[in-house]
């Protein structure tokens, strides 16, 4: 072989490697940039600063519009439309609610798989439901102290009883996250995150997510809502209707529909002009946001009580 040409074939040869080896560096390296899932702030200490509130739908940052999937809902028997938004890897709807990873949701839509299991409760021990929980280092003082008081409000007034995790499978990580979001109820994945970022540092606000990390979903989607409020569409941000979506398939349990419910959104919710999104039908009623309420409501307690038979 003549010395021009081996030396041609060298670079034939490097133009095929260099570009090869370049992608796999690339993927290698993609495999350790953190997801939008793992807690932020890990290495940064969080800010420390009072933090002004933000309910659960003001801290949704959405990339992109809205997409309507069909899901079974918890508690529910069929699959009905849910509105569901991409926050990082995270599939969300209805402002604070985890449906799952955004590429396992889409996935299971094109397979036509449901994608949940409807019945996922936390265990009875003796009696209590038992919600394993752990801290994570990221969680700011200010959403600490107001964690403990959530826990203080479900140990004092209800069946659950928050626990330090230890050995148990199934538990929720409270972390310094992207706004105020959790899964609906137990996802039997064994860790399973609840977001507390920015704004959320209210016991009111801890109340409400852990709500979800119970099984319940928002008051105002309950299929019997329109008796009670009226949606002011013309007032809520492009794409964000079906942020309001009725669940016609979910259960009232029987109980009654309550403004003040720990579980319903302020009165604003998805606003894009300041103004009301959703009116009282009660004369003089108000709504206020989770984090503007004081904890849970006798029938917050009573709902909670019934679907796990305390
Ligand atoms: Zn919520």
């Amino acid at each position: 072989m003549s010395r021009s040409r081996l030396l041609y074939s060298l670079v034939l040869v490097l133009l095929v490697v260099i570009p090869f080896m370049a992608s796999h560096a690339q993927k290698a390296m993609g495999k350790k940039v953190p997801v939008a899932t793992e807690p932020e702030g890990d290495k940064e200490t969080p800010p420390a600063a009072e933090s002004k509130p933000l309910a659960p739908w003001q801290t949704l940052s959405g990339d992109g519009e809205p997409t309507t999937i069909r899901a079974v809902r918890f508690g529910a028997s069929s699959r009905s439309p849910m509105s569901i938004v991409k926050r990082g890897n995270l599939a969300i709807t209805e402002g604070d609610m985890v449906v799952g990873s955004y590429e396992h949701v889409m996935n299971a839509i094109s397979k036509e798989s449901v994608i949940r299991d409807p019945y996922l409760k936390w265990p009875k021990v003796d009696g209590k439901v038992v919600v394993p929980y752990k801290v994570h280092p990221s969680l700011p003082r200010q959403a600490q102290a107001a964690l403990q008081q959530a826990i203080a409000e479900f140990n004092a007034k209800t069946c659950v009883r928050l626990i330090p995790q230890t050995r148990e499978k199934d538990f929720v990580t409270v972390f310094f996250g992207q706004g105020c979001y959790s899964y609906v109820g137990n996802i039997h994945n064994g860790e399973q995150e609840l977001s507390l970022g920015q704004g959320c540092e209210f016991k009111g606000t801890a109340v409400h997510e852990l709500m979800h990390a119970l099984g319940f979903y928002h008051e105002q989607s309950r299929p019997d809502r329109d008796q009670f409020i009226t949606i002011n569409f013309q007032n809520i941000g492009r794409g964000m209707e079906s942020q309001f979506d009725v669940c016609r398939d979910c259960t009232t349990q029987d109980i009654p529909y309550e403004y003040a419910s720990i579980m319903h959104y302020g009165a604003q919710a998805f606003t894009n002009n300041g103004r009301d999104t959703m009116v009282p039908k009660q004369r003089g009623a108000r709504i206020a946001e989770p984090y503007d309420k004081p904890g849970l409501t006798a029938l917050d307690v009573k709902k909670l009580h019934k679907l796990y038979q305390c």
